[in-house]
């Protein structure tokens, strides 16, 4: 089922996205991870008051959620496009069996890889899974997926057969 209108369910797990943009009251009994705190007071400090308001609930995933939410994103090769908290907060919904909020479509396609529901906050979201690879530009070999998430954005390395560039590619 392609979850992506509202339902009236509330204690959903929240990417930063629903936390900037959804009301107060909406905020409320959801859950979220301790690093979101940090990236949005960084990245948005006019909204800590809000988040400060909100009844959210703060918790990390256990460690055995982690390890799936890993696996399945090492698996999809989506891991190569996916941040620690993008990886904590799949594996938040999985630990907690809850619905997962996000526009982001590697999170999507993560949850409905782990049978969790998803919905988005502001798009229309994913209508099919995918799977990617990290290849390289130039004799298009394929790299393998890493391990843990990407510290800087879209920096995959480069080829060990050639030493040119790296690209996260949809698989066809
Ligand atoms: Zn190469």
């Amino acid at each position: 089922m392609w979850a992506t209108t509202r339902t009236g369910v509330t204690n959903e797990v929240l990417d930063t996205a629903a936390l900037i943009s959804w009301p107060i009251v909406r905020l409320n009994g959801c859950y979220v991870i301790p690093s979101q705190r940090i990236e949005l007071c960084r990245i948005y400090p006019e909204k800590e008051i809000k988040i400060d308001s909100a009844e959210l609930i703060w918790i990390e995933p256990d460690k055995k959620s982690l390890q799936s939410a890993t696996n399945l994103a090492i698996e999809t090769g989506d891991m190569a496009g996916l941040s620690e908290i993008d990886l904590g907060i799949l594996a938040l919904s999985i630990h907690l069996k809850k619905t997962l909020v996000t526009d982001d479509y590697r999170l999507q396609n993560l949850a409905e890889k782990a049978s969790i529901d998803w919905i988005a906050v502001t798009t229309d979201g994913i209508t099919e899974i995918w799977n990617w690879e990290l290849k390289c530009i130039a004799c298009k070999k394929i790299s393998p997926q890493p391990e843990k998430p990407n510290l800087k954005k879209a920096d995959w390395g480069r080829c060990e057969d050639c030493g040119s560039e790296l690209k996260l590619k949809k698989m066809k």
